[in-house]
């Protein structure tokens, strides 16, 4: 990858808020550092919204409402498959990108890319789908009638892991269903969220429907909207701690939510699993996006009579991975996002091995230049290691052991999250017995990979709730109202 290369995508994303179908300045000028956390430098500066900008972009939200939910189905529809051709047709710059600000492997972020995309393309289909129902009143007299109706205007939060997905799996239904929206992406990754932007423009995206605000400081350009009685429905993607803070700001005018939070996912090895394949998808489990996933496997628990094996197996696999900066060939690990988070995951990893611990492979942070941190996996993990109740949000594996069926379903539960859980299992009634004890949204039976834009992601607990994705997805953004028929 040459430098001028990725010198002329960064400077082909349009820098400023994106209010109204315009591209502006934010108020005063403010402008917030874009940063490559594989060198610690900067990329370039974006706009800096100020209060006032999150309230014009609501203004543009607001105004579009009435019009975009009377736009036919099908308009909606074709606007969301114009951007799925576009997104494939620029995956390369859009991967470059992300790789740029976000840090994942070139390979991982152009994957990411093509699942995002699919996010409209699935969008696209249920757009005219959007149905009610026509019953008899079970008294005989009168018939019962329910129609669905867009929920109105949305503030949509995404976090950095995956700075598209986790915008277009909120932007794809919002669209479908009729809903105007303000965007707000993360501060550390803009770029990835102004390029889609301007891609949904290109696609004919009438102006006033999608609105983008990025800011250094979430919490002020927020608070005037939840303030703002035009807003309706907040979808926030994050941290459980921001999202409870958003709950309460919510209460205010009782707005509709959707919460996609944080996870402590359990990775369960039954001894009679197929060993190769149980490590095979822990790496994927583990590794994807660096271990900065809400469905990263965060703990594996392994059937006493497996777990040497395992691990042993695990930390081969782990410690044979190239780490780099993404856009090198062969890197399959990028660097951790910031300093911030690359000591978190050193705490954690100290934590456990000042209580115990025996490192198998990794631990420590990697070169002077750049949030690096080694591919870890930690045996002997203690009952008292926080990382066993934190979401570790690195590439940290701790294997743990155990007994019974009871015992790994009552440690899978044994967390406040509850996103997801892999098995590992080929017997069949355990496999029910187990996915049916789990407290958790979603399962991975002899898969390390949940994600599908066909299929309802979410979770329950502190994880959050609503889902996004799947027939379900729709719904988040639309409010059913049942009308009583005289007859
Ligand atoms: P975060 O909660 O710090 O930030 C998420 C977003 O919220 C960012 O855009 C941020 O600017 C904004 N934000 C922060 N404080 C805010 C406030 N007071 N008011 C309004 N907005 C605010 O999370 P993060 O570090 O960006 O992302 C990592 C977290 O996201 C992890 O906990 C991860 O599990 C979770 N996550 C969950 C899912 C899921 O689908 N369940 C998917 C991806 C990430």
């Amino acid at each position: 990858m040459t430098a001028e290369r990725e010198r002329s995508v960064v400077e082909a994303v349009p820098k400023g808020l994106f209010i109204g179908g315009n591209w502006r300045d934010a108020g005063g000028n403010a402008t917030l550092s874009v940063e490559d956390p594989s060198t610690g430098t900067t990329l370039c500066d974006v706009a800096d919204a100020t209060p006032d900008d999150a309230i014009a972009a609501l203004d543009a939200a607001a105004g579009a409402q009435q019009s975009w939910a009377e736009t036919a189905p099908r308009e909606r529809g074709e606007i969301l498959r114009g951007v799925f051709d576009l997104m494939n047709e620029r995956a390369d710059d859009l991967a470059l990108l992300m790789t740029l600000e976000m840090g994942k492997p070139l390979a991982e972020a152009k994957g990411e890319v093509s699942y995002a995309a699919e996010f409209f393309r699935w969008f696209s289909e249920e757009a005219v789908r959007i149905d009610g129902r026509w019953s008899v009143n079970p008294a005989g007299s009168g018939r019962l009638l329910t129609m669905k109706h867009p929920v109105g205007p949305c503030l949509l939060i995404t976090p950095w892991n995956f700075p598209i997905a986790m915008g277009t799996r909120k932007i794809g239904p919002a669209i479908a269903a009729g809903c105007t929206m303000v965007v707000k992406p993360a501060q550390q990754t803009p770029l990835s969220m102004l390029l889609l932007a301007s891609l949904l423009q290109e696609a004919g995206l009438p102006d006033g429907v999608l609105n983008v605000v990025t800011a250094s400081s979430a919490s002020k350009v927020s608070a005037p909207l939840f303030d703002d009685a035009r807003l309706r429905k907040v979808s926030f993607t994050g941290s459980t701690p921001v999202g409870k803070k958003l709950m309460e700001q919510a209460s205010q005018h009782l707005l509709r939510m959707s919460m996609e939070l944080g996870g402590n996912a359990p990775y369960l090895v039954f001894g009679d699993a197929d060993l190769d394949h149980a490590v095979d998808q822990a790496v994927i489990a583990k590794m994807r996006n660096i271990g900065e996933s809400c469905v990263a496997a965060n703990r594996f628990h392994v059937h006493e009579s497996v777990a040497d094996e395992f691990a042993s197996r695990l930390a081969e696999r782990l410690g044979g991975m190239k780490v780099g900066r993404g856009t090198d060939d062969g890197v399959e690990v990028g660097p951790l996002i910031d300093d911030d988070q690359r000591s978190k995951v050193a705490e954690l990893v100290d934590d456990a091995v000042g209580k115990g611990a025996k490192v198998l492979t990794g631990g420590e942070k990697v070169g002077d230049r750049g949030y690096f941190y080694a591919p870890t996996v930690l045996a002997g993990i203690p009952d008292d290691a926080t990382l066993l109740r934190e979401e570790i949000f690195g590439p940290v594996a701790p294997v743990k052991t155990f007994s019974t069926d009871r015992e790994a379903i009552d440690a899978a539960n044994d967390s406040e999250f509850g996103l997801v859980a892999y098995v590992f299992t080929r017997d069949l009634q355990r496999a029910i017995r187990v996915m049916e004890g789990l407290e958790v949204g979603m399962v991975g039976l002899n898969r390390g990979l949940v994600s599908n834009p066909a299929a309802p992601f979410g979770g329950v607990k502190e994880s959050g709730f609503g889902r996004e994705g799947g027939a379900e997805g729709i719904e988040e953004y639309l409010y059913t109202k049942y009308v009583a028929v005289d007859l």
